[in-house]
Formats: C-alpha cells, sequence, structure tokens
C-alpha cells in the first residue's frame, strides 16, 4: 500500500470534502445501487488518475469532474454520462488512454470521453458573430452522441462557477466564449436552466459593473413589489381555485443578463423591465392551461398583442407555454406562463429531459435513437406554416453533412462532408486552387487528396506556375473544385492540341520540303475555307486532337503542280514527355524513353505512343495516314510508367524481397499483382516509374540476380 491511499483511509472526511458524498446522495435518488457503484468505482479511477493535481484555486483536482458529474445528476442523467463526466478530464490531464476507459468502463463510455476531450482540442479566436455561428455548428457537427455536449456544457458551468482563481485576461475571454458559444448551445437544446446561469456568470464577469445595477435595481424592485407580489398570487390561486383547476402559483425571478438583453433588443429602460411582475402557473394538462388563460384574463385585464401560444406553436428547442401580459391592481405591468409539469421540466433541462434515466428503457439502441426521437418530437409539435426551415436549422446542428475546418487565420469554412484539401483550396479561391501543390492539416504536411474532419486547421501551400492535376477530378466532392478543374484541362488541352497539331502538320510539309511559313497565307485561308474553319488554330486543334490528319491537310497546302511526297524524307516528330493531355503513353506496351517508337493518331485523344512492335498498332496497318513517326528529345526529365513481369519460386515474403529490392534502385512502385501459376511459382507484375531504358535495364539485372527469381521481363502486348 502506497503512503497516499494508507493516508486516505485514515482520513475518512476527504471525501466527503471532495464532494462526492453529496454527488453520491443526489445518485441514490434515482440510480439502481449497483449503478452508483459503477460511478463510485470512476470516481476512484479518476481519484488515482488526477492524484497530486490540483486546480487553480488550490482544490484537489478531482473536486472539479465530481462537481460536473453532480450538475448531470441534477439533470438525473444516466450512468453512462454520469461516468463520463467523472473521467472527462483524464485523457486530456493524465496519461490515460481511451482503450483503457473502455476495458474499465466499457465502449460507451470511452466514447463519450473521447468526444470531450475532442471538443477541447479546439479553440474559438475570432469575435464575429457569423464566425461564432459557425462555430457553435462546429462543435455540434462534431459530437456524434449529444450527451458529449452536455457534459461539455456541464463542464463549462462548473468552470465559470470557479472563474475567480484565474488571471483576468483569461477570466474574460472563457467568459466571452461562454456567451457566445456555449450559453447559445444550451438555448439550442433547450436546456434553460444551464443556459441561464452560463449566461449570469458570463455576464458577470465580462460586464461586472452593468451586472450589478441591474442587481440593483432588481432588488429595489423586489422590495417595492412584495407587498403586492403575494396579493397578486392569492387573487390568481383563488380565482382558478373557483373554476376548479388544480394549480401552482409561483413568482418568478428574473435573470440579469435576459434584462440587460432586452434592453439593449428593444430599447427600454432598466425600470420599464424590472418593475414587471413575473408569474408562472403549473397545471396538470395542456387543455386545463388553455381554462387557466381564460381564468387569468378575467382576473386582470390582458395587454393586447402580448398573448403567445407557444403550445400550438413550440419554440425551435422544444419550449412550450402559454405566455401572457395583465394590467395588475393599480394598473401594475404582468406577465404570466402558463404551463404543464411537463412542459416545465422541458422548459427548464430541454433534450437533457429526453435523456433522463428512466429504469427499464435503457439499451444502446434506443439511446442512439433517442436524438432523433428528440428530433422527430420537435417536428411533430412543430405546426406552424415554416417547419421547413425549422427543421433545416435544428438538422444542420444535430446531423450534419457539413465539416467546418480553419483556416490559418481562424475563420470557418463550411464545406460538405467528404470534402478534402482540394475542395478546400478551390472554397477559398479558383486561384488557390489551379496553384495548389501542397497542404497542411493541423500543422502537418498531408497529400491533397486527404479529406477534412470538423476542427482542422487547412493551411494550403501554392507556387507559382502550379497547375492543376487532372486526377483530383476523381476525388473532389465539390462541385466548384470540379468545375474549376475541368474548365482549366480543357483550356489547357486545347492549348496543347493546337500546339501538337502546328508541329504534326509542320512534320508532314517538311516530307514535301515545305514548312507553314513556307505556305503562302492565300493557299491557307483556302483550305480554311474549303475546311470550313474559322482560323488556323482551329485547325491545328483538331489535328493535334486528332480529328484532322496531318499528311492530308499537307497535301492540300502545297502548290497545285508540285506533287509526290519523298517518303524517305519522313522526319519524326520529337516527343519531349511534356506536352501533357494531348500527347499519351499507351498501357499496352509502356513504351520509355529510348524505346523505338509509333505513334497513332486517335480521335479525342490526340497523339498515342506506342513501341515499335506492339501488336496493338497493327491494327493501324490498314491506315498508314493514322501513323505519326515520333522520336524521343534527348535528356528527357520525367518518370514514365513501365510493367514487368517477374517469375518467382513460392517462398515466404518473396513479394516482398522483390519490392525492397526495386525500393532500393530509388524506383517508385506505383501497383503490385500477384498471379499464382501452380504451386511452385507465380508471377509478379509490377508497374514501375522509370526514367528510361538504362534505368529499367539496372533495375532488371538486380532483380534477375535475385535467388528466388526464375525470369524477368517486360510486359509488351
Ligand atoms: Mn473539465
Amino acid at each position: 500500500m502506497d503512503v497516499t491511499s494508507s493516508l486516505r483511509s485514515l482520513l475518512p472526511y476527504g471525501r466527503r470534502s471532495l464532494g462526492v458524498n453529496q454527488l453520491i446522495a443526489k445518485l441514490e435518488k434515482y440510480l439502481p445501487p449497483a449503478d452508483v457503484e459503477r460511478v463510485e468505482q470512476a470516481y476512484e479511477y479518476a481519484y488515482q488518475a488526477h492524484e497530486g493535481q490540483r486546480r487553480r484555486s488550490g482544490e484537489p483536482y478531482i473536486t472539479h469532474p465530481v462537481a460536473v458529474a453532480g450538475l448531470l445528476a441534477d439533470l438525473r442523467m444516466d450512468p453512462q454520462t454520469l461516468i463520463a463526466a467523472i473521467l472527462h478530464d483524464v485523457v486530456e490531464d493524465t496519461g490515460t488512454t481511451k482503450l483503457e476507459i473502455a476495458e474499465k468502463f466499457g465502449q460507451e463510455v470511452a466514447e463519450l470521453v473521447d468526444g470531450v476531450s475532442k471538443l477541447d482540442q479546439i479553440q474559438f479566436k475570432s469575435r464575429k458573430e457569423a464566425q461564432a455561428e459557425s462555430f457553435r455548428k462546429m462543435l455540434l457537427a462534431m459530437v456524434r452522441d449529444l450527451r458529449v455536449i452536455m457534459v461539455k456544457l456541464a463542464d463549462r458551468t462548473h468552470n465559470m462557477r470557479t472563474l475567480g482563481a484565474l488571471p483576468p485576461a483569461k477570466r474574460r475571454a472563457i467568459a466571452r466564449e461562454t456567451l457566445d458559444i456555449y450559453a447559445p448551445i444550451a438555448n439550442r437544446l433547450g436546456m434553460h436552466n444551464i443556459k441561464t446561469e452560463l449566461e449570469d456568470l458570463g455576464f458577470r464577469s465580462l460586464y461586472p459593473r452593468r451586472c450589478r445595477a441591474i442587481e440593483v435595481a432588481l432588488r429595489r424592485a423586489k422590495g417595492n413589489q412584495k407587498r403586492f407580489v403575494g396579493r397578486i398570487a392569492g387573487e390568481l390561486e383563488g380565482a382558478l381555485r373557483k373554476a376548479g383547476i388544480e394549480a401552482r402559483v409561483e413568482g418568478r425571478e428574473k435573470d440579469v443578463y435576459s434584462i440587460y438583453k432586452k434592453m439593449r433588443r428593444k430599447k427600454v429602460s432598466l425600470n420599464e423591465i424590472v418593475d414587471v411582475y413575473g408569474f408562472r402557473i403549473i397545471v396538470d394538462r395542456a387543455d386545463t392551461c388553455y381554462r387557466a388563460i381564460g381564468v387569468v384574463h378575467g382576473t386582470y385585464k390582458p395587454m393586447p398583442g402580448r398573448f403567445k401560444d407557444y403550445i400550438a406553436i413550440p419554440r425551435s428547442n422544444g419550449y412550450q407555454s402559454l405566455h401572457t401580459s395583465l394590467f395588475g391592481p393599480d394598473g401594475a405591468p404582468i406577465e404570466v406562463q402558463i404551463r404543464t409539469e411537463e412542459m416545465h421540466t422541458v422548459a427548464e433541462s430541454g433534450i437533457a429531459a429526453h435523456w433522463q434515466y428512466k429504469e427499464g428503457a435503457e439499451g444502446a439502441h434506443a439511446r442512439s435513437d433517442r436524438a432523433r426521437e428528440w428530433l422527430q418530437q420537435l417536428i411533430e409539435i412543430q405546426q406552424d406554416g415554416n417547419s421547413e426551415e425549422f427543421l433545416e436549422s435544428v438538422k444542420v446542428d444535430l446531423f450534419p453533412d457539413k465539416v467546418y475546418v480553419f483556416t490559418p487565420k481562424g475563420d470557418i469554412r463550411r464545406l460538405p462532408r467528404g470534402a478534402t484539401c482540394v475542395d478546400f483550396a478551390y472554397d477559398v479561391h479558383t486561384d488557390v486552387g489551379n496553384r495548389c501543390v501542397a497542404a497542411k492539416v493541423d500543422r502537418k504536411l498531408v497529400p491533397l487528396r486527404t479529406p477534412l474532419r470538423n476542427g482542422q486547421t487547412v493551411e494550403i501551400i501554392t507556387a507559382k506556375g502550379a497547375k492543376p492535376n487532372p486526377a483530383w477530378v476523381n476525388f473532389v466532392v465539390t462541385a466548384k473544385a470540379r468545375a474549376a478543374i475541368r474548365q482549366y484541362l480543357k483550356n489547357l488541352r486545347r492549348s496543347e492540341a493546337v500546339e501538337l497539331g502546328r508541329r504534326l502538320l509542320n512534320q508532314a510539309l517538311e516530307e514535301f520540303s515545305l514548312s507553314l511559313r513556307k505556305v503562302p497565307q492565300e493557299t491557307m485561308a483556302r483550305v480554311l475555307e474549303e475546311l470550313g474553319l474559322a482560323n488556323k488554330n482551329v485547325l491545328f486543334e483538331q489535328i493535334g486532337l486528332g480529328e484532322r490528319i496531318a499528311p492530308f491537310i499537307a497535301r492540300r497546302l502545297l502548290p497545285t503542280e508540285s506533287g509526290s511526297a519523298d517518303e524517305s524524307m519522313t522526319v519524326p516528330l520529337t516527343i519531349a514527355g511534356t506536352e501533357g493531355l494531348v500527347v499519351t503513353y499507351a498501357r499496352c506496351c509502356f513504351p520509355i524513353p529510348n524505346d523505338p517508337i509509333l505513334a497513332s493518331l486517335s480521335s479525342g485523344r490526340g497523339v498515342v505512343i506506342h513501341r515499335e512492335g506492339c501488336r496493338n498498332l497493327a491494327s493501324f496497318r490498314k491506315h498508314p495516314e493514322k501513323w505519326v513517326s515520333v522520336a524521343w528529345q534527348p535528356d528527357i526529365d520525367r518518370l514514365f510508367h513501365v510493367e514487368i513481369k517477374v517469375e518467382v519460386t513460392n517462398r515466404m515474403g518473396v513479394l516482398a524481397h522483390v519490392a525492397s529490392t526495386i525500393a532500393g534502385t530509388q524506383t517508385n512502385i506505383d501497383r503490385v499483382a500477384v498471379n499464382t501459376r501452380d504451386t511452385n511459382t507465380s508471377t509478379l507484375v509490377f508497374e514501375l516509374l522509370v526514367k528510361d531504358r538504362r534505368h529499367l535495364a539496372g533495375l532488371i539485372r538486380e532483380i534477375r540476380a535475385m535467388p528466388d527469381v526464375l525470369s524477368v521481363s517486360r510486359t509488351l502486348a
């Protein structure tokens, strides 16, 4: 036994001072003993994990998670949520892993704790209102289980309660974030009590003077109202009883921040707000509410236009009540809310009311569907015309099909789910997309195709003269990126086709000892007119794309009498490897520099390079006009695809061996396939990237020398 735990057993009051006995007393009121015990086990575990850590206030750290669990116990949350609350800081602050939590407390608890830790990792910096809205959505989008948000809100509430220990600047930043982000989320989920407390604490520390002024006014009003409150409550109770309605009438406290907001929104004075008497009437059933409002309106004169039926048309977070304002005794303004007990629970705790522990109603399935049920219920009770808009606003929050990511400056951008770094780049600006060459996600370099996740910070690295890659079209998900890449490729292809066509035509003309420069303008104009083409570039483009045959056009450009071509004069078109989209390398024979090559013209694809002797060229035999004589330009600086077949004896690890030999020669492997021939031998097919024939020859030599290799050959269709 170590010193600390023996000390603890000697200090029976230690636990009480940490708040845990209070928590357990709350749990015993609604949870079966077995569940209470599991929460206690979580406490013991967290106690050990946070051992020696202290909060700013000097208290042992464990007091914080225990207090957070206590807040959730007040909402009568289920045991998993409470355990997660107790453990919510152990991953972040101690060495505990998610796996350990899963082993000790189950997968569900581990997921909840993990969710809270993830939320803690992202921070809100911007002051802009639109950004705050996006940030709130980002938080909700990150959460797969709404209980994570509930733990987070409870965590924030306790942190706000104990804010005093922090330095002023930090205090202000947290208070600001609480007002901008967390209180509105609590409101969105209908968690009124938590929302009110967060607002109150945030307002108090951000604007202490304004807060005090309102409090003073409230206290004064309360003193003045004392005489009246009892009288009004009594008159309302009496009238309701006379009508045979059983009801509870309560005076209603006003909270400072909502008064402050009302003053700003409605431009009214403090006194106009605080001098109003607030009451709440709670009855048994919805139809009783309507009877009760009749009684209330019969007791005091209602103010015109102030009656609101939030029972028939609930607020978007599920809040239901009848609201009305009246002229009380001596014309004193009175506000009354009427609701059922059930509506009251929802009004206080919102979505938490739907998560509350109910015996026999547990089970993972039921739980995962509860958020959906809650939403469904909201939709059903929403009976007014704009339910679609309502659905949109709630659904976006709860079942997000968007991801929210940060720019390096902290601005938030919204993208569809599955969006990649390239989508992000195009979302920022078309030029950024077109010139992007690399991306950093959370400061780490990642492939451009990487899908983005909520809360990540994305930085795009661009380079002057960089061009979009045609392969991007295969993975981008946004219409903007796809359209921009396609448009770019189309333009690129056109200009490349024009250039290639010009060269092909020049090559064809050379056979007649001519060149484009020597062709008289009138001749060119005549040919263009005959072909119905607007200008030379259109002609070149069509030749480049293989839609017109260069030698035919060349013949038409000849001076009328000089006739036949001198076949022996054929000058090959040089291939530099940089032609782009109008020159392709056949995947049947994989030509590489120094290979003897021949090209065919393919309509729409331009020039396709084959190796001499490739069987696929035979089909062009009948159309010699579609053949183009080509040659490699010396010193080509790029890599080409090539395919080799390696026959090997079947032995463990032989593929890995061959692959590592290939990698050892600084050669990239693009693709591997294994065809097992029989029990003894297999054929490995590698698609590699090589510079030229010499590179390939050296590589084949190395592979051939390996013990298990029977033969190596290059594919030739
Ligand atoms: Mn915490």
